[in-house]
């Protein structure tokens, strides 16, 4: 039986539903019936042609939640726990790292392997199903496997999706200790992510700078305590409030999720001197800027760290998370549309001008 899927054949071209072939099974692969994917702003980045080295025609979608149809050989999750078909799982959209090259072996640096394979973006559709945004989702064997935690449902997990394992990886990179003042750039899901777990870790304050107002709502749901507009306050406006907050020093910690450059320069400005910057917003080439290094960094003593894509780690420990606090941490209403295989064009139109703050594949319906 055919697998219909919704395919991005280059950047710039209009979604295409294709009908691609059952995969045959292989020994430790699994069949999932795909619940819900959801569309990231990489997803839209993709659609621009905005990262290198992307094999279209693809099928998009990294991070979904699906139904165990069949599997051959596989009895349990990458934690131990035990998966048969009917469980709700989630997986690990980074594949095949090798364990043996130099990034992996030397470097502890497996999001630099050069073998690494990503569903959803770097496995093209003609070699089946690798992605999301499609009935069904094959996963290869050594796709690390999840199941969902009881206390949390398919839209809790993709109302957060990769943003929400980003949002914490960048939270847990940075050097953020209880009763820090953390500025958050960026309301998007990455955004809210690191505002939730920020407020989690212990920050006595933490901000948010973003748009839409809708967007701003939801942070300050997730435990931000002030959010700045983009929408109605200037940049010396935002300046002038964050230093009033913070004894004219700055924040702590600043984690930049906006994938705007403009906002990097802002986030230099907002940070204090021996303060951590963390820059996770931009998993894609948005273009350059022009930073003094003098003021920026090496006078102000500023420790900057870049994260780029997540390890399975965060996933577990998100989830975790999001599990023990699901009564604060309302992910699934962050959901705005969900959208069917013929609907992906519009989804990721949706999505590029922050008409939704997360959109949905729902693949069933
Ligand atoms: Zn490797
Ligand atoms: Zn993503």
């Amino acid at each position: 039986m055919a697998i219909s899927a919704a395919v991005m054949t280059e950047p710039h071209a209009p979604m295409e539903v294709w009908a691609l072939d059952d995969p045959s099974l292989e020994e430790g692969g699994i069949l999932l019936e795909t619940i819900a994917s959801e569309v990231c702003g990489t997803d839209v980045h993709l659609h621009h042609g905005q990262l290198a080295g992307v094999p279209y025609p693809i099928v998009p979608g990294h991070v979904s939640v699906g139904r165990v149809l069949e599997t051959v050989g596989v009895d349990a999750d990458a934690t131990g726990a035990p998966v048969a078909p009917g469980d709700v799982v989630t997986f690990y959209d980074v594949h095949e790292v090798c364990g043996t090259c130099w990034h992996c072996l030397v470097a502890g640096q497996p999001n630099r392997c050069p073998n690494r394979r990503v569903y959803g973006i770097t496995y093209s559709a003609l070699e089946g199903p690798l992605g999301g945004w499609a009935e069904r989702i094959y996963l290869k064997p050594g796709v690390r496997l999840l199941k969902l935690p009881e206390a949390l449902s398919a839209d809790d997990v993709i109302g957060g999706g990769c943003g929400l394992f980003t949002g914490f990886a960048a939270v847990e990179r940075s050097s953020l200790q209880m009763a820090d003042t953390v500025l958050i750039q960026g309301s998007g899901p990455v955004g809210l992510s690191a505002a939730a777990f920020a407020a989690l870790r212990g920050a006595a304050l933490t901000i948010v700078i973003g748009a839409p107002s809708d967007r701003l709502a939801l942070a300050a749901d997730l435990g931000a305590d002030l959010t700045l507009s983009l929408e109605t306050l200037t940049r010396e406006e935002r300046r002038e409030e964050i230093l009033e907050l913070t004894g004219g020093r700055g924040a702590d910690t600043v984690i930049e999720a906006s994938g705007n450059p403009a906002a990097v320069t802002e986030g230099f400005d907002l940070l204090r001197d021996g303060g951590t910057y963390v820059i996770a917003g931009h998993y894609t080439d948005a273009g350059d800027i022009e930073l003094n290094p003098h003021i920026a960094i090496n006078r102000k003593h500023a420790v900057v760290r870049g994260q780029w894509g997540t390890e399975f780690r965060h996933v577990i420990r998100a989830l975790r998370m999001l599990a023990k606090h699901r009564d604060r941490l309302d992910f699934a209403s962050i959901i705005g549309r969900r959208y069917g295989l013929d609907e992906t064009g519009s989804a990721l139109e949706d999505v590029a001008s922050l008409r939704v703050p997360k959109a949905v594949i729902a693949p069933q319906a």
